[in-house]
């Protein structure tokens, strides 16, 4: 369960995000939508604390943190909530002079300090989830873009992190290999993965999220099941954008 409590995010100036509470239960999937701008990837880089917030709680199962004006956030904290999530970016990330498998390990390894057996086995299991098993042993390079978004889902699956984060996941690919990542999340979907997702693609979020956050300039505009939202959203705004997009 993740529970957001009031979250603010400024830059400079510049409210970004204003006054957000919003809760992602166990097993959960959320799409947040919205038009560009609107402080999707902002919100979602505010779950795994790579922005801190302002203000406002952000609380994943038993670990908190709250910012307060002249409150030091301990920064054991920051990484506990952190290494609750794993995070899928727009445009994969994986390490280039890595191969398949040696990115998938690499947190293991690193951060997790695991054994190399024990990583390896993980990583392996990992891949055949995402069906990359068969290029264990390929360069990221040699990859196409939907290949390179499965195996970057099994990175940051690998520490059985409790909610899985995604930025636009789809949004770099073509129709074709953008179907098989679809595919991918929704397996994990069904299987019960807590996630998030930034998108801008209606198909992945109508196919996989049970739960649409309509965010628009900071603000949440409206939270629905997503064939509520798609189908016959309560408010105007709402509307308008989704039949902009269809
Ligand atoms: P898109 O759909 O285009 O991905 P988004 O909904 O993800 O948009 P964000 O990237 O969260 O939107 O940006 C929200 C606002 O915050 C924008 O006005 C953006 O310019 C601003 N912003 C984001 N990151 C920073 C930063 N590091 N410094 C200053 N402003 C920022
Ligand atoms: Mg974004």
């Amino acid at each position: 369960m993740i529970d957001l409590f009031h979250i603010e995010k400024r830059f400079g100036d510049a409210l970004i995000l204003k006054n957000i509470s919003l809760q992602f239960p166990e097993g959960s999937v959320t799409a947040l939508v919205g038009p560009s701008g609107g402080g999707k990837s902002t919100l979602l880089r505010c779950i795994n604390l790579l922005e801190m917030p302002t203000a406002g709680t952000v609380r994943i199962g038993e670990d908190e943190i709250t910012v307060e004006a002249g409150r030091r956030v301990p920064r054991a904290a920051v990484q506990k909530i952190r290494q609750q999530t794993g995070m899928v970016f727009q445009n994969f990330q994986l390490f280039p002079h890595l191969t398949v498998i040696e990115n998938v390990m690499e947190g293991l390894l690193v951060v997790q300090k695991w054994p190399r057996e024990k990583a390896l086995s993980r990583a392996m299991e990992l891949l055949s989830k995402v069906g990359m098993d068969h290029k264990k042993d390929a360069w990221p390079a040699n990859l196409s873009g939907g290949q390179q978004q499965r195996v970057a889902i099994a990175r940051a699956l690998a520490p059985s992190p409790g909610v899985l984060l995604c930025d636009e996941p789809t949004s770099a690919l073509d129709p074709e290999l953008a179907a098989e990542v679809v595919d991918v999340l929704g397996k994990l979907a069904q299987e019960g993965t807590t996630m998030v997702m930034a998108t801008h693609d209606l198909r992945l979020a109508s196919q996989i999220a049970g739960r649409v956050v309509f965010l628009e300039a900071g603000e949440v505009v409206e939270t629905g099941d997503a064939d509520t939202i798609f189908r016959n959203p309560a408010r105007d705004r709402t509307r308008r954008f989704v039949s902009s997009i269809n």
